[in-house]
């Protein structure tokens, strides 16, 4: 195969992932690269002002250079941390399997993440308190992923759930299926995104998405449809074990929430995985561990 003199295309290629687009992650102070990140997680991980962890270590953002696609970073002794707030859309590209599970309408396929990171909350490390809000002027990014999806019936939601709590039961679910979906798929909750919405403009209903954080995907939702009731189980249980009155971060509380873990009703989550449950006669409920 005809090459490019001088090129190198093992250098195109992270190791880490599929994704070739890069942001490179360089110590200002010691001018050392200290990694890279997709640029589809960039605005979200090493946003200006971020606190940013190497390797133990960790380090403060001073600025992201969007159009040399790097960010500098500086070592950082202080005691907070950074959760970035994001506003997320999926859009729905082509539909490649569907299946009635747990009474309700489970699909997968293709979708593409459209993300704005808004902003920033600085919290302390020693008891996770919320210091400030830090605005954000970001672009929108997006790319294309696969991802499963479940639509709910409104009505029976509407029996089950008080309505004021609809919302905070969808995103709790999503939360944790999605922290339990590594050990059933075998990868990182940062590899997986979520989206609860009880309008969603292409189902028209209330609908979880959970869906691959890598773009292209890398076959973790695939593995979460064909385990669905698997996931829904092991979602339930880690709700109903967990003694927390509300939520914490053992349960429903997510590190990497974009909309920083609001709203969440445990109650309505565990109603609602309850109902899905004791919708379904198939075996899948009765399969031993
Ligand atoms: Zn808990
Ligand atoms: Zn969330």
């Amino acid at each position: 195969m005809p090459r490019q003199p001088g090129a190198y295309p093992a250098a195109e290629v992270s190791l880490r992932s599929a994704s070739p687009e890069q942001f490179a992650i360089v110590d200002v102070a010691s001018g050392e690269l200290l990694g890279s990140t997709e640029a589809a997680r960039a605005h979200s991980t090493v946003h200006e002002g971020a606190i940013y962890l190497h390797l133990g270590r960790s380090y403060e953002v001073r600025e992201l250079d969007l159009e040399r696609r790097r960010a500098l970073v500086a070592p950082f002794t202080g005691d907070w941390y950074t959760q970035p707030k994001r506003e997320t859309d999926t859009t729905i590209q082509r539909l490649l399997d569907r299946r009635d599970a747990l009474g309700v309408t489970l699909s997968f396929g293709e979708v593409a993440v459209t993300e704005t990171v808004l902003a920033y909350q600085r919290r302390r490390l020693a008891d996770h308190a919320q210091i400030d809000l830090v605005a954000l002027e970001l672009p929108e990014t997006s790319f294309s992923t696969q991802a499963l999806w479940f639509e709910l019936d409104s009505g029976e939601l509407a029996e089950t759930i008080p309505l004021e709590s609809l919302l905070g039961a969808l995103h709790a679910v999503e939360h944790a299926q999605i922290a339990v979906l590594p050990l059933i798929a075998m990868c990182d909750r940062w590899d997986i995104g979520g989206l609860s919405t009880n309008l969603h403009p292409q189902t028209g209903g209330p609908t979880i998405f959970i869906y691959d954080g890598h773009p292209g995907g890398i076959g973790i939702t695939r593995t979460a449809f064909h385990r669905f009731e698997e996931l829904s189980r092991d979602a339930h249980r880690l709700i109903a074990e967990c003694p927390c009155a509300s939520g914490c971060p053992s349960c429903i509380q997510s590190p990497k929430c974009g909309n920083l873990n609001e709203p969440l009703s445990k109650p309505g989550a565990r109603l609602l995985l309850e109902r899905m449950l004791t919708a379904s006669p198939e075996p899948a409920l009765s399969v031993p561990l």
